[in-house]
């Protein structure tokens, strides 16, 4: 029997080792904490079928002057902390002209096609429906210039991908959403993307799931990472761990720990917040206020408000001015009730620059392959690039052509 460590219990390490293990690898999957505690427990909870272009920085002067003068919540950076960024931004900047942003969403798309498909055997297997809706989020306007911008942008959309939406006027809002105080200017409901009401949960489902089929869950440090003569080995909390192939799925830490093997990939780190909100209005599905850059989704703990882009420094402490414009945005529209949790939560979106996972083999060690930087869409990703990893690993041809994911492309 072929053995195989996956490294990181996330979304996108637990849908690998699921699809590996479905082909009759022996799996151990290794995680310093319990599966699902971290990027993949924090995010928005939204399996996005829409999302099948990737988020692009801006070319037009006032799209960039918005970031620049912080005129948009949508991003937020620290001044110091740009030179640190500056390499992978510019080459997120240079892939983000739309002649490339064209080529990169088509190789996009054919993923995010597969996302719900891949989540759905999976829910069913670990009896999670209990946490999932169907029905999609709706998008709230308050600038007409952004929502004809954005109704255009559906359109484009649905007529390239089929993806389904529906425009909606403030009142056709405000039926849907009787909570709202104020409905804007209407805006658009994304009707096919499902919506998580505890996305570790999810994560925690997928993990039973993959133990009650025989895989092996233990805590240990991916650090320990080490090269053998017939493969590789990790320490853990249930001693060495042996395999001859190991997958690093460390969502934001994999560069880390790859730059140990001589490996240098550049990633572009976003860092997001999060925090609940109970006690208020309650609120049916999603809802993303295109004004202020945030999304509030009704959740199991309270009403979740997660927050876009920021751009600090290695380590930097929690400066969350996104959450707070986000939080004086959402009481406009609704009654938020009260903060849950003290202090926010805080995570990192892991963004490569070319807005495309990488999965594959890595070029100089046999037996290590790769499987990170799903930026924005990683808890919707995780399953069917997991397929796609399983698929190559395995010999098999994969379901879709992953050339435009391969590692090399990084020179790295
Ligand atoms: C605010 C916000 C909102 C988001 N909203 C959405 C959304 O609605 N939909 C969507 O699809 N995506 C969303 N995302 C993105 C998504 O959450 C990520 O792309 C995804 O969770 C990445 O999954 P992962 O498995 O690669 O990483 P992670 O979930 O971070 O998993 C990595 C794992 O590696 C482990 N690890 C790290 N270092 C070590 C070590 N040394 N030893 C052992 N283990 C280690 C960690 O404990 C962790 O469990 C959002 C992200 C943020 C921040």
């Amino acid at each position: 029997m072929r053995s195989a460590v996956v490294l990181g219990g996330g979304m996108v390490g637990i849908g690998t080792a699921l699809h590996l293990q479905s082909r009759g690898w022996s799996v151990s999957l290794v995680d310093r904490r319990e599966p699902g505690q971290e990027t993949s427990f924090g995010n928005a909870g939204i399996i996005q079928s829409e999302a099948v272009r990737p988020y692009a920085m801006p070319h037009d002067i006032s799209g960039i002057l918005d970031i620049a003068i912080g005129r948009t919540n949508d991003v937020h950076y620290g001044l110091l902390s740009l030179p640190y960024h500056l390499r992978p931004l510019l080459q997120y900047w240079w892939n983000s002209f739309p002649s490339r942003h064209q080529r990169i969403s088509q190789a996009y798309a054919q993923i995010i096609a597969r996302a719900t498909l891949e989540h759905e055997p999976l829910i069913v297997a670990a009896g999670a429906g209990n946490l999932v809706r169907r029905a999609g989020f709706r998008v709230i306007h308050r600038q007409q210039a952004a929502f004809d911008k954005e109704a255009k942008e559906a359109e484009a959309i649905n007529k390239a991908f089929g993806v389904k939406y529906k425009l909606l006027t403030a009142r056709e809002l405000g039926l849907a959403e009787p909570g709202l105080i104020d409905t804007g200017l209407g805006g658009l409901h994304w009707q096919e993307p499902w919506t998580i009401s505890d996305p570790g949960a999810l994560v925690t489902a997928y993990a039973d799931l993959f133990t009650r089929h025989g895989g092996r869950l233990i805590r240990g440090d991916a650090t320990t990472l080490a090269q053998t003569g017939s493969g590789w080995s990790v320490m853990s909390e249930a001693g060495r761990i042996d395999a001859e192939a190991v997958v690093v799925a460390l969502g934001p830490w994999s560069p880390e720990l790859l730059k140990r093997f001589g490996y240098s990939f550049p990633m572009v780190r976003k860092r997001g917040y999060h925090r609940h909100y109970s006690g208020g209005s309650p609120l049916d599905l999603p809802l993303r206020d295109a004004a202020f850059g945030y999304l509030m989704n009704p959740m199991a703990k309270g009403v979740r408000i997660t927050t876009g882009a920021e751009l600090a420094g290695p380590g930097a402490k929690l400066t969350p001015v996104q959450l707070a414009k986000a939080e004086t945005a959402a009481r406009e529209l609704i009654d938020l009730g009260k903060p849950v949790e003290p202090e926010p939560w805080l995570g990192t979106r892991p963004c490569m620059p070319d807005m495309l996972p990488v999965l594959g083999a890595a070029a100089r060690h046999k037996g290590l392959w790769l499987h990170f930087g799903h930026g924005h869409q990683g808890f919707t990703l995780g399953p069917a690039t997991g397929r796609l990893l399983a698929e190559v690993m395995s010999g098999e041809a994969p379901s879709v052509d992953i050339s435009a994911y391969r590692p090399e492309r990084f020179r790295a």
